[in-house]
């Protein structure tokens, strides 16, 4: 069975491995569509704080159990793996805030994840929630997108958004276009995009947004005042690694405007330039966003299931497993949105 693992830092490698066994109480999966996220790139070429080597990659997977040993799911099922494996019983879990559990597991980060043709998935983790029957009239390469478009939803909630509200989402990418889709879907009442890539933009006008905007553009900010009014927008979603927070950034907010971190800082980016009294004054908040929750997960397939965010369109790039340095190339270049790999053939695709 072919893998892709990575065994340090930048090093990337396709290897033979023996196929996962079923282990009592648990399932068996060929997996048939995962995707390349974002996290994954920062994995291969910067390390990652939840990461432990030697690991295969993958946290967005989909599949077909093959084999199955308990109850609740059956040979034939079609899956998406939540990447948490919670244990349900610590101050976090008992509090519904199962992405910060305290005993938490990642496939992908902390134990192998769906770069592979099979996955074997343990009785500890179907009992944490991690497999999710994919709705019929999703298909498996839909269905990658519930845990990324988990994320959103968890930002999005932690920000408390409502469709009242205008929102500035800063960084084009799969991230930023999810994020565009989910506002779009809650009737955000205005959704500006911005990204420094006029290739990400020119994808980004299929979205049907209300306005997109180029940082590079000097007078960017002045779009963003005239389209809400002077007042400035209620929301600030950063979805891109290399946006600085300054004066000129925070002089966008509305009074109580918020500002959602949800990427990593990259290095040097990472200490923030506030003006308290503006926050104060304002009543302005900065919130953190990271990971998902396991209902929150459930909710994404759903809200993907009732038709109202059409993921489909950021699928740009569908490889096999084989060409992963491909996929994970043109990636990095910012020359995709979605990449999907295709570990097997599976049905609907
Ligand atoms: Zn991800
Ligand atoms: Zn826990």
């Amino acid at each position: 069975m072919q893998a892709a693992i990575l065994n340090e830092k930048k090093q990337l490698e396709l290897r033979d491995l023996p196929r996962p066994k079923i282990v009592p109480g648990g399932v068996l999966i060929k997996v048939v569509a995962s995707g390349l996220c974002g996290a994954d790139l920062k994995m291969i070429d910067k390390g990652h704080k939840a990461l432990t080597y030697p690991r295969v990659l993958g946290h967005e997977i989909t599949g077909i159990i093959v084999e199955s040993e308990t109850k609740e799911f059956n040979k034939g099922d079609r899956v998406q793996i939540a990447p948490g494996i919670v244990c349900g019983e610590c101050y976090f879990c008992q509090q519904g805030i199962t992405n910060h559990c305290q005993e938490i597991e990642i496939f992908g980060f902390t134990v192998d994840g769906g770069f592979r043709e099979y996955i074997a998935i343990p009785e500890k983790a179907i009992k944490a929630g991690v497999l999710n029957i994919i709705p019929d009239n999703l298909s498996f390469s839909e269905a990658v997108f519930a845990e990324p478009l988990a994320c959103c939803i968890n930002g999005l909630e932690l920000a408390q958004f409502t469709e009242n509200e205008s929102v500035l989402i800063i960084g084009a990418g799969p991230i930023g276009c999810l994020k565009a889709m989910l506002a779009k879907s809650y009737g955000a009442k205005k959704i500006i995009l911005a990204d420094k890539l006029a290739k990400r933009l020119d994808f980004a006008a299929s979205l049907e947004l209300d306005s997109l905007i180029n940082v590079e553009e000097k007078a960017w900010h002045d779009i963003v005042n005239k389209a809400t009014d002077g007042r400035g927008v209620d929301l600030i979603v950063l979805a891109s690694s290399h946006v600085s927070v300054d004066h000129s950034l925070t002089g966008l907010l509305n009074k109580r405007g918020k500002i959602l971190l949800f990427s990593g800082f990259a290095d040097g980016k990472e200490n923030l330039e506030i003006d308290g009294n503006l926050f104060h004054y304002g009543e302005m908040a900065l919130i953190g966003a990271y990971g998902c929750t396991v209902k929150q997960n459930k909710k994404a397939l759903k809200l993907m299931a009732k038709q109202k965010i059409a993921v489909k369109k950021l699928i740009t790039d569908q490889i096999s497993l084989n060409e992963i340095f491909k996929g994970v190339e043109k990636a990095r270049n910012k020359e995709t949105i979605k990449v999907i790999i295709k570990e097997n053939e599976g049905g609907n695709g």
